[in-house]
């Protein structure tokens, strides 16, 4: 058993308060990978840490990434400081597409490496478990590679990682006079082998002009749901497609980016509950000043959810710590609603919420101990992130 002692600020989602709660001096104690014990004036244990009255937050939860790539695209970035935008891009050749071609041709163990380093990167930022899509592949043989590095990486790091297909990320070069075609393959041949291959939970479709229009979304989704996979959405990102009034109807666990989402859209989340998952990162990265209109979506009742989006083309970000100040500053978050937003509804998104992301009784210990002593420092820090030790399952991953 373990005990974390000297406790200065616990910061956490109280399921049985239903709000954030900040408590102070209290301990809590570890057995095996689970939380078995919080509060005051705790037994002893053989093992201690002491957070000299440090503060003390759940693990990060990124409910939103797409971290298996080959390269980083540093020449759009190039193209988009010369005032290229990023939608210019990707009509002449570049952005997603143009991360395929080498996706395709990645030896699979090479793919492993570099997805094991950005995996220690997430970790040591305090991300505990993180969301991955594929979609770099766009074929079904490649997508099937993608998911097996995911699920390669997962058994072999500390990490927990939650595989989504996402063979609807773009359309392929090959299929670009022949977009149905793609949509075919996708729910014709595609979906079905993913399902069979038995490793994404989720299925993502980004919906949006140029990509997938809504009723080509609407049949992914659908053919992903017949084959036990759970929609998320790519919605209303550029612009306003509708698409967050579809993640309603088909009862998507999430929609996701929402800069662009209408009144109506904010109507259909909160109805149909679907989570609204929010990425001031690839705002912040694209150079726009179009940040999701997280007013409107919380007064409306929805839950919020905060993720990188950690992408070669439209955000590099893998600090949830930043994103959160991102948050507080361009959404106008409050601190607690951006802790509670990258930990509690993050895991809610990702369907784990009564294992991961909140410090309760019977959670898992998956714990980040800080070497700061007030929440407030975290976004007050920007860029620095002070981590004094990083508990994954109960067990020490990283310290500093
Ligand atoms: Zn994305």
């Amino acid at each position: 058993m373990l005990k974390l002692n000297n406790i200065g600020q616990c910061v956490t989602y109280n399921s049985y308060l239903g709000k954030m709660d900040v408590q102070k001096d209290i301990e809590i104690i570890i057995e095996n990978d689970l939380i078995i014990e919080i509060g005051k004036d705790l037994k002893s244990t053989d093992n201690i840490i002491d957070c000299n009255q440090m503060l003390v937050t759940p693990g990060f939860v990124d409910p939103h990434t797409h971290p298996v790539f080959w390269d980083t695209r540093v020449k759009e970035f190039e193209l988009r400081l010369q005032g290229r935008s990023y939608e210019d891009i990707a009509l002449s050749g570049g952005g997603i597409n143009s991360s395929v071609a080498d996706l395709r041709n990645a030896d699979e163990s090479d793919l492993i490496f570099r997805l094991k380093n950005r995996m220690d990167r997430f970790l040591h930022l305090g991300t505990t478990t993180v969301e991955c899509k594929s979609g770099y592949g766009l074929n079904t043989e490649s997508e099937l590679k993608s998911l097996k590095v995911i699920n390669k990486v997962n058994s072999m790091h500390s990490i927990d990682m939650v595989p989504t297909f996402m063979g609807a990320h773009a359309i392929p070069i090959e299929y670009k006079n022949n977009h149905n075609g793609y949509v075919d393959l996708l729910v014709n041949e595609m979906i079905p082998k993913v399902a069979e291959q038995g490793i994404a939970i989720f299925n993502d479709v980004f919906c949006e002009k140029g990509y997938f229009d809504l009723k080509q979304t609407q049949k992914i989704l659908l053919a992903g749901k017949k084959y036990g996979l759970i929609p998320r959405l790519h919605a209303d990102e550029f612009q306003n497609s509708n698409s967050a009034k579809i993640a309603g109807e088909l009862k998507a666990i999430t929609a996701d980016h929402l800069m662009m989402v209408s009144n109506e859209g904010i109507k259909a989340l909160s109805e149909n509950r679907v989570i609204a998952t929010l990425l001031p990162g690839t705002t912040f990265f694209l150079g726009k000043k179009d940040y999701a209109p997280y007013r409107e979506l919380k007064d409306a009742g929805v839950d919020i959810a905060l993720a990188t989006d950690f992408n070669p083309g439209s955000c590099t970000i893998q600090s949830m710590p930043f994103i959160i100040s991102l948050a507080c500053l361009y959404l106008k978050m409050n601190i607690l609603d951006a802790i509670k937003a990258s930990t509690y509804i993050s895991s809610k998104s990702l369907m784990l919420e009564e294992r991961i992301g909140s410090l309760e009784q019977g959670k898992k210990a998956d714990i980040i101990i800080w070497d700061i002593d007030k929440v407030e420092k975290i976004p007050y820090l920007i860029n620095y992130h002070p981590i004094k030790n990083i508990l994954k399952n109960g067990v020490s991953v990283f310290t500093s």
